[in-house]
């Protein structure tokens, strides 16, 4: 899988590698498990305003397909790699499948800096892409949906040239659309709020009063603002946050109505008055209750998780955390580690609901939606917890565990064809 070659690919390797030791599996099973099944890597040339022509380079990995149609974000990021996007496609299928969701995981991205387009070359690049993806996506074989630097605009985008080359409306080919195309109500707040709710849990559990708790965001976009907000409306100071850009403090905590009407007009956090500035990896070390990564991968590492002075690390990004970092974590008990796939699983779960509401023509209620999300969350966080605490592993290898083997046993069941 030399194609593959990443730090990510590595971490997601490694990560599968303690997971597969602990179920015992065959080094044949180990494979099929690991190896992504198809990839796609498309050169896409666009247009741009000036009339020159530059070709990004796109890609889309599936990583099994052995449970349904796979599923899982697009992102637009300067740095997206065919390795980045692997691991990526990796842990959605250990996501989806410890939700109990009916998907093998995706992932797809384009190597672009999303900021430096206009808005009608993001809508050329958009079409083009998809237009590379025929194909290789729709409504029963991979549904694309909003990761990092993406958003609803870019889903409509997906979603009216599939229809179009198609013919007619194909709404369940992405999910995170805007809510007059067949989006889902609540689906673009589905990751934070589910990234809250589940540290509510796990303060419960810990027995944390909300009154005097703080709450620290790095990466206040889609996912880390709404976590903020949500956790605000639990009662936590939120006392920093921060984006691409640089971090703001302030330990009487942040008002976060007035931080996002700076961010409205500045585009960044940097520079909100009645805070101090703070440089990003200073904030990760913040002291507070809950320390919320919700920006890139191998944020935490070895070189400060022994650092941290959080209580609960609720990772609402993919792969936040490298594993020289866990097992550092796992010798801090001061620390309560809720795992990426299961923290941030919110925004695929309500990606599931949207599918599901496309395919029948039949939309739910906001109450539904979120409902039915808190209790998919809530199994799924008791399932963790309770095998966690039986057999004495980390938070991240019960939940790993979990998903992987039910694609294991889906693998087993299935068989081997021919
Ligand atoms: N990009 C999100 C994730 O990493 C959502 C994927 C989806 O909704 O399909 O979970």
């Amino acid at each position: 899988m030399n194609i593959y070659q990443h730090p990510t690919f590595e971490m997601a390797c490694q990560q599968f590698d303690l997971v597969a030791n602990r179920l015992g599996l065959s080094d044949a099973d180990r494979l099929r498990l690991k190896a992504p099944k198809r990839s796609l890597i498309a050169a896409v040339p666009v247009r741009m305003d000036d009339g020159s022509t530059h070709v990004f380079t796109g890609f889309r990995v599936q990583h099994h397909l052995t449970l349904g149609p796979t599923k899982g974000g697009i992102r637009y990021h300067p740095e997206v790699a065919l390795g980045e996007v692997a691991a990526l496609a990796m842990w959605m299928s250990w996501k989806c499948a410890l939700m109990g969701l009916p998907y093998g995981g995706a992932k797809g991205g384009v190597a672009v800096d999303p900021r430096k387009l206009s808005h009608a070359e993001l809508e050329r690049l958009t079409r083009r892409y998809t237009q590379e993806l025929i194909g290789f996506i729709g409504p029963h074989l991979d549904i694309p949906a909003p990761d990092l630097g993406t958003n609803e605009q870019i889903m409509a985008w997906m979603m009216d040239t599939f229809s179009v080359h198609a013919g007619h409306s194909v709404p369940g080919v992405v999910t995170g659309k805007p809510v007059g195309l067949g989006g889902s109500l609540g689906r673009r707040e589905a990751t934070g709020r589910g990234v809250a709710y589940l540290a509510g849990r796990t303060m419960d559990t810990l027995n944390l009063p909300a009154n005097g708790a703080t709450a620290v965001v790095q990466g206040y976009g889609n996912v880390g603002s709404v976590a903020a907000h949500s956790l605000a409306r639990q009662g936590l100071k939120v006392t920093g946050v921060s984006d691409a850009l640089g971090g703001v403090f302030n330990s009487r905590g942040l008002d976060l109505r007035q931080l996002d009407e700076w961010v409205a007009e500045h585009k960044t956090v940097v520079g909100f008055p009645e805070s101090e500035p703070i440089g990003g990896d200073a904030l990760l070390l913040l002291p507070c209750t809950v320390l919320v990564p919700a920006a890139l991968e191998r944020q935490i590492t070895a070189a400060n998780a022994g650092q941290l002075r959080c209580r609960i690390l609720a990772e609402g990004a993919n792969g936040p955390t490298t594993p020289e970092a866990d097992a550092i974590l796992s010798a801090r008990p001061d620390i309560f580690v809720i795992p990426d796939i299961l923290c941030n699983a919110g925004g695929v779960v309500v990606s599931y609901f949207e599918w599901v509401q496309d395919l029948q023509s039949f939309f739910w209620g906001e109450g539904e939606v979120m409902d039915r999300l808190f209790r998919l969350l809530e199994g799924a966080f008791v399932q963790t917890l309770n095998l966690s605490r039986h057999e004495q592993i980390s938070m991240r290898l019960a939940a790993l565990s979990l998903g992987v083997k039910r694609v294991w046993e889906a693998k087993v069941t299935r068989g081997l064809f021919p």
